[in-house]
């Protein structure tokens, strides 16, 4: 008898524990790349670079991944990662931290967005790809921009107007798809963020992502960008 209940008990714990896993929020804790705990605060991390440089030519040159990655991403995890520990910043994870960010310093602010922005751009594309969304985010595309076609002229449209240095982006929000674009190293985690949202594509229009190869030409580099999307990587965002 004691141990019927006791398996029941456990039985119960099992299906308890199991509902909250399936019943967290999948779009609140995805994107997270900064896992490494310094004492007791998180700091940026800078993910392996998923393809080698020149993996996504000829849609985008090898020398100018190289120096993106090596040179320009690298120095804002480590500008960041210095901040939050000058300024004794004292987050849990990204999300906090940009929920934030308007009571940090610009140094948190660039480079923090600086070091998110652009693990999550070098997990946007893949060598494999030039594929089309299918599926759930296929009809979630569809839904909010009435065709691909329309949603890919809106997004390029967002990413060649945007004045200056910044980023273009594809974000969910209010259970609806939205392009957004944002200036300097911000983006939609943001509080300072005109449209927040979860990110799910993204796609750099600083002058350093392009200039070798395209040299003033922002809407060919723009539409090479199409031909190395990764629609896998966007779907899991979307909690495909
Ligand atoms: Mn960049």
């Amino acid at each position: 008898m004691e141990n019927k209940s006791r398996r029941k008990f456990l039985q119960n714990t099992l299906t308890a524990t199991a509902a909250i896993t399936i019943g967290a929020p999948l779009l609140k804790t995805q994107n997270l790349f900064a896992t490494e705990k310094v004492a007791d605060f998180f700091q940026f991390v800078q993910i392996k670079l998923p393809y080698s440089y020149a993996a996504l030519e000829p849609s985008i040159d090898a020398l100018t991944m190289e120096i993106h990655y090596n040179k320009h991403h690298t120095a804002y995890i480590k500008n960041v990662n210095e901040a939050i520990v000058a300024e004794k910043i004292n987050f849990n994870n990204e999300h906090d931290f940009f929920a934030n960010v308007s009571k940090l310093s610009a140094k948190a602010r660039n480079n923090g967005g600086g070091a998110y922005n652009h693990n999550f751009f070098w997990e946007s594309m893949s060598p494999n790809a030039g594929k089309m969304p299918s599926g759930k985010l296929k009809k979630a595309i569809e839904a909010s921009f009435g065709t691909f076609d329309k949603f890919k002229d809106t997004f390029s449209s967002a990413a060649a107007t945007r004045f200056g240095s910044g980023w273009a982006w594809l974000i969910a929000a209010d259970g609806k798809l939205k392009i957004t674009s944002t200036p300097n190293q911000d983006n939609p985690l943001m509080d300072v963020a005109a449209d927040k949202g979860i990110p799910l594509l993204a796609l750099d229009v600083w002058e350093h992502a392009y200039y070798l190869k395209y040299q003033n030409r922002r809407t060919d580099y723009i539409a090479n960008f199409w031909n190395v999307v990764n629609w896998e990587k966007v779907a899991e965002r979307f909690g495909e």
